[in-house]
C-alpha cells in the first residue's frame, strides 16, 4: 500500500508513522509522499530527513477549496498514493476529495474518544467538561467532521492538575501507538467497512510475538478479541496449550519502571506453547511514562505521589486482559511476581512492598486461571 501522509505542523504523528515503517511495523505499507498545507513546518524537515518526498500545497495560495483539493489530488496521483493518513492536517476535506479514494482509505487521528469531544479544541473541551477519561481515536474520514467509522481507540486518564499541554502530551503518546497500528491493518487489507462500522479482520496465523502484542494492545477491543481467538485456533491446530504471559517478561516495554524485564527462564518455559502476551496497564490506557502506582488499603489502585484513584482504569485493563485470556482459551498464566497489576506475590501498598496480588492477577484467579511467576520457572 502506498501511503500519503498529509500534515500541517510539527509532525509528531508523521514521525511515529515513519519510525513504524523503519521498524517494519507498517507491514506492507510504504510512505510515498508527505504533503503539507503549510510551508516551513517541522513535518517537512522530518519527511526530508527520512528521505521521503515532501511537497507543500499551501492552502492560502488557492482561491477555492476545490482548487486546493485538485492540487492535492494531483500530487497524490503523481506519487501513485492509494491511501491517505491525516496526521495533524488542519484542513477539512470535502466529499469531492474523498471520492478520489475507495471508501475507508483515508484515515485521521483525533485527540479524544470520539464521538465525544469532536472538533479542533478537544483537550480544552475535555478539561472544561471535567471528564475523567479521554484518549485518541483513529477513524475513517468522511465529509462529516470527526464522524467517520472508528478503527481504533485508546484511553488516557485525566489527572488532577492537568492543563491542555500536559493532557495533550499523554494523549499524543497513545496517538503514536494506535495510528501506525491502524495504518498497518489498512495496509494488510484487514479493515472491513460495512454499514458505517469498521471490522478489523484477524491476522494471518503464525505471527511473531511482537506482532501479536501489537495487535492485542493497539486500542481496538474488537481487534484484540479477534487476535486472541486467532491464537486459540493456531494452538488448537498445532495441539499446543495457550498460556498468558506478562508482556514485559517477554521483552515488551515495562510500564512499571521502563526497564527491560525480559526473563530467560520465562522465554525457555514458553518454548512449547502458544503465548498470549498481556500487559493490563497498556490495555488500561495508562500513558508512558506513567506515575508509580500502588494498591490502596481497599485494594484499589492509586498514584503513589498524589493518592489519585486510578482503580476504574486499572480494573478496565484487568477486565479486558481477563476477557482476552478467556477468548484465547488460556488456563495457565505466567505473571510478573512484583507489580500492582500482574503481581502474583508482592505489591506496593501503603508505601511498602507487601505480600499480595495485583488487580490483574486477582481477575485471572477469579476466572480459574492457574498462576505462576518467573521464580517458579526452573
Ligand atoms: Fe509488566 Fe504487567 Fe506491569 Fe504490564 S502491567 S508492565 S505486563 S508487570
Amino acid at each position: 500500500m502506498k501511503l500519503a501522509v498529509l500534515v500541517s505542523g510539527r509532525g509528531s504523528n508523521l514521525e511515529a508513522i515513519l519510525e513504524a515503517e523503519r521498524r517494519g511495523a507498517l507491514g506492507p505499507g510504504r510512505v510515498v509522499v508527505v504533503v503539507s498545507s503549510r510551508p516551513f513546518v517541522r513535518a517537512i524537515e522530518i519527511a526530508r530527513a527520512a528521505g521521503k518526498p515532501a511537497v507543500v500545497v499551501d492552502h492560502r495560495a488557492y482561491d477555492s477549496r476545490e482548487a486546493f483539493e485538485d492540487e492535492l489530488l494531483e500530487v497524490l496521483a503523481e506519487h501513485a498514493a492509494d491511501a491517505v493518513a491525516l496526521a495533524g492536517f488542519m484542513r477539512i476535506l470535502t466529499a469531492r476529495f474523498l471520492d478520489g479514494f475507495p471508501p475507508g482509505r483515508v484515515l485521521n487521528i483525533h485527540p479524544s474518544l470520539l464521538p465525544a469531544f469532536p472538533g479542533g479544541h478537544a483537550h480544552r473541551d475535555v478539561l472544561a467538561a471535567g471528564a475523567r477519561v479521554t484518549g485518541a481515536t483513529v477513524h475513517v474520514v468522511t465529509a462529516g467532521v470527526d464522524q467517520g467509522a472508528i478503527v481504533a481507540q485508546a484511553s488516557v486518564p485525566v489527572l488532577p492538575g492537568d492543563d491542555q499541554a500536559r493532557l495533550a502530551e499523554r494523549v499524543l503518546a497513545v496517538e503514536h501507538r494506535i495510528f501506525p497500528r491502524a495504518l498497518r491493518w489498512l495496509a494488510e487489507a484487514r479493515l472491513q467497512l460495512a454499514e458505517g462500522r469498521v471490522r478489523v479482520l484477524p491476522p494471518a496465523a503464525g505471527r511473531e510475538l511482537a506482532d501479536r502484542y501489537a495487535a492485542l494492545h493497539a486500542g481496538s477491543e474488537l481487534a484484540a478479541r479477534a487476535e486472541a481467538r486467532a491464537i486459540r485456533q493456531v494452538a488448537a491446530a498445532a495441539g499446543r496449550q495457550v498460556i498468558a504471559v506478562s508482556a514485559c517478561l517477554l521483552g515488551e516495554h515495562c510500564r512499571w519502571d521502563g526497564g527491560d524485564k525480559r526473563d530467560p527462564r520465562v522465554l525457555a518455559g514458553t518454548a512449547d506453547v502458544e503465548v498470549l502476551p498481556v500487559c493490563p496497564e497498556v490495555l488500561a490506557g495508562f500513558g508512558i511514562p506513567r506515575p508509580a502506582m500502588e494498591l490502596g488499603p481497599d485494594g484499589a489502585m492509586r498514584v503513589q505521589s498524589s493518592g489519585e484513584d486510578v482503580g476504574a482504569a486499572a480494573q478496565g485493563g484487568a477486565r479486558l486482559g481477563a476477557e482476552l485470556v478467556r477468548e484465547a482459551g488460556v488456563t495457565r498464566a505466567l505473571l510478573k511476581q512484583r507489580s500492582p497489576s500482574c503481581g502474583t506475590r508482592v505489591v506496593w501498598q501503603g508505601g511498602a512492598l507487601v505480600p499480595g496480588q495485583g488487580v490483574f492477577a486477582r481477575a485471572l484467579q477469579a476466572a480459574g486461571v492457574a498462576l505462576a511467576a518467573e521464580d517458579d520457572q526452573p
